[in-house]
């Protein structure tokens, strides 16, 4: 039964049905809900015996490993809390490389065999959990017939109870790793480079003269973009929930080009869905701080305040998880694919990256005082040259297919990495470069010996918005993930290949200082060397414009524009290399990511590939042949004669996509070269008649919902 458009917008109709929330009076305490869902320190020390709590704490603070035995104690207490929030079971809430989250629901309660039963939960249940773990991608790792994997706890990541109307859940943050030891998620890579880029830093800020800092934390705070659309049209449309984006789908006659929509008011309905996430998301302790319209119509951003990044991490699957199951009692739904709708702007995550010191000190902000300006300097160019020597690889670690439709379209990042400083942060360096900078003028600031250069601090005033990576005032933004990725890779790279740049660097400054030059002097040599190898990576202009692409590839910087290019350099020599030495992937945990990511890319075109096949042939062509009938029996010669080909020629689109959909009997990187090449393009003429076909058929007969509604009707 088609729908015609009247239908279509009844459907769209709302009701507040949040009213379960309402607006509580926030001065009662008890209606303050961050972190209620959460075992945290507070509920920690109230709960644990002290001498648990000391040990916990301390085992935390040095990122060591808590001794078994006193983890039935924080079982117990953990179950007791858990018990009085109303959780009945528990789980082991782990990261798998499916790139979404993984559980496995075991009750508290175990048979006595006396016919009672009795909550159970000991420190054996909290440290580890052997799921039957066949089923989950390993890029062979680890063979189905011995299908062992383990979850284990991770003590610094909280755990949290999730609330459903008719229970609770208590979920345990764990890590899962093969019987042989080999990472099978994303967490222990990222914890393992966290870890190794502590090392790093804590030794090169000993050599720059800060004794204090023990231990290193990297930051991340993403900022989500996602879409909301009213439910009926999602229902009615085959490809948004087989595939998570419209595989057809006409231009609308308005677009974002009026601009209206960026920061624009909140559609009521939207605000009412944004802030029950947000008070569920509080309640899990993810400190949400901002919220606003995006660029595209019914698009929106959420961004939480940073945490360091395994925390960050979590939080920021628990918010796409979230956002996704909240949308749904308000009648819409939640997209998180990169690219939902073909020529309106699709979704990324920005990720806001930095370093912080167990003593408070954010390592790229600039700072006040000479000091703090040379260490700033330091590990800016430390990731510089981590970003230029590692370009492919981030790009790699960002790929997916989503990505391919986003990355390079003029609304994202194009897929070559640069990096942006900002003028005046730019003007230092080439002055470093040049030598015009002496290491210390007379009142011993930074710059001001020569009149080229301001001073430092300096403030990120000004942006580039169009920059991969770019330097914002006091953290890098890495503004090239998509909406749907986990943070888990992205980052651990990130951390990985800055760990070895800065003891790049700090072995340059040591060698200098042996020489017998002072800090400011060994500091400036080796920052002028190490920037001169790697500022091809800087760019400030316009990362949308034609002629980048042209620089960029005389400047000898990689452009890899689709997941097949990309997804090799996770087992280029450089990669298994700097993974290998930090320890935070071997080169078996590489080639497996390798082997699932390629898999992956083939088996989502398939099914792209296959739905659109189906949509066109089941849903798409019948409505054009019943529009043609029409038109034959109205005996319209002009009208028959401007429509009858195209039907033909759709035809002969979907027989191709048909064929092209057939086994081509390739494996591997060849099967989705296969799929970029052959089958994408299939789809691609499919849509290009099919999309014409839309504007042509009686609207009552059309059988997907319009851009024009799916867009903009909130
Ligand atoms: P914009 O849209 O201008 O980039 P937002 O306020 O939306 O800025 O997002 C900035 C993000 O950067 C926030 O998530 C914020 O918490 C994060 N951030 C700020 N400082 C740091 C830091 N030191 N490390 C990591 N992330 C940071
Ligand atoms: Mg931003």
């Amino acid at each position: 039964m088609s729908r015609t458009r009247q239908q279509n917008v009844t459907a769209a109709q709302w009701s507040a049905n949040g009213g379960a929330l309402g607006s509580p009076d926030l001065t009662v305490p008890g209606n303050q809900v961050f972190g209620a869902n959460v075992f945290s320190t507070d509920v920690q020390r109230a709960r644990l015996p002290k001498h648990v709590f000391k040990a916990l704490q301390a085992s935390l603070a040095e990122g060591k490993a808590l001794d078994t035995a006193l983890a039935d104690s924080v079982a117990q207490a953990m179950k007791g809390w858990a018990l009085e929030r109303g959780a009945t079971h528990y789980t082991h809430w782990f990261q798998p490389l499916t790139g979404m989250t993984a559980e496995k629901h075991d009750s508290f309660y175990g048979p006595t065999g006396d016919g009672n039963a009795l909550a159970e939960f000991s420190g054996k249940e909290l440290i580890q959990g052997e799921p039957d773990a066949s089923s989950f991608p390993t890029g062979g790792i680890r063979a189905t017939f011995e299908a062992r994997g383990y979850t284990a706890w991770d003590p610094t990541s909280p755990a949290f109870i999730l609330e459903n109307p008719n229970g609770a859940l208590l979920c345990i943050p764990t890590a899962f790793v093969s019987w042989t030891g080999e990472a099978l998620d994303t967490k222990i890579p990222l914890l393992r480079s966290m870890d190794a880029l502590s090392k790093s830093a804590v030794h090169a800020l000993g050599l720059l003269g800060d004794s204090e800092a023990s231990r290193v934390f990297t930051t991340v705070g993403p900022e989500q973009e996602y879409f909301l659309i009213d439910e009926q049209y999602y229902y009615e449309r085959p490809d948004l929930i087989t595939t998570g984006r419209t595989l057809f789908g006409a231009k609308p006659p308005k677009g974002h080009e009026l601009d209206e929509h960026y920061f624009g008011s909140i559609p009521e309905r939207i605000l009412a869905c944004m802030m029950e996430t947000e008070r569920e998301l509080a309640k899990l302790g993810v400190p949400v701080k901002t919220r606003h319209n995006e660029v595209a119509p019914n698009q929106y951003e959420l961004a939480p305040i940073f945490e360091n990044s395994n925390v960050s991490c979590d939080h920021q699957q628990l918010t796409m998880q979230l956002l996704q199951n909240i949308a749904r009692r308000y009648g819409l739904v939640c997209l998180l694919h990169e690219k939902p709708f073909a020529g309106v702007n699709g979704s990324g995550k920005h990720n806001n990256w930095s370093m912080g010191t167990d003593t408070g000190v954010n390592l790229l902000e600039p700072g006040e005082t000479p000091s703090e300006n040379l260490q700033f300097l330091f590990f800016c160019t430390a990731v510089v040259a981590a970003v230029n020597k590692h370009q492919a690889l981030l790009r790699a670690s960002v790929a997916n297919i989503g990505q391919d439709h986003r990355l390079g379209a003029n609304e994202a990042p194009p897929a070559i990495i640069s990096i942006f400083l900002g003028g005046e942060l730019e003007k230092v360096f080439d002055a470093i470069a040049s030598g015009e900078a002496a290491a210390a003028s007379d009142n011993g600031f930074l710059g001001l010996g020569t009149p080229a250069l301001p001073p430092l601090p300096l403030h990120g005033g000004d942006r580039n918005r169009t920059s991969p990576f770019a330097f914002t005032g006091n953290k890098f933004e890495f503004r090239m993930l998509g909406s749907s990725s986990s943070l888990g890779l992205p980052n651990t790279v990130l951390n990985t290949i800055a760990a070895e740049a800065i003891d790049e660097l700090a072995a340059a400054l040591e060698s200098k200082l042996g020489g017998g030059a002072s800090l400011e002097e060994a500091v400036i040599a080796a920052v002028r060397e190490s920037y001169t190898a790697n500022s091809q990576v800087v760019f400030g202009g316009d990362n949308y414009a034609e002629e980048w692409h042209a620089e960029a590839a005389e400047r000898g910087l990689h452009n890899l524009p689709n997941t097949p290019d990309a997804l090799p350099w996770f087992v280029a020599d450089s990669t298994i290399e700097v993974m290998g030495t930090y320890g935070v992937l071997s080169e078996r945990e590489l080639e497996s990511r390798f082997e699932v990511a390629v898999e992956q890319y083939g088996t989502k075109v398939n099914i792209e590939a296959e739905t659109a096949a189906s949509i066109a042939r089941t849903m798409l062509l019948p409505a054009s042949v019943r529009h043609l009938n029409e038109l034959l029996a109205s005996g319209r010669e002009g009208l028959i004669d401007e429509f009858a080909p195209l039907v033909a020629e759709f035809h002969a689109a979907i027989v191709a996509l048909e064929q092209a959909n057939e086994d081509p009997g390739l494996e591997g990187m060849e099967l989705a070269q296969y799929f970029r090449d052959t089958v994408l393009t299939a789809m691609t003429d499919v849509r290009e008649v099919a999309d014409k076909l839309e504007k042509l058929v009686a609207d009552d007969l059309w059988p997907l919902p319009k851009y024009a509604e799916v867009l903009f009707i909130k």
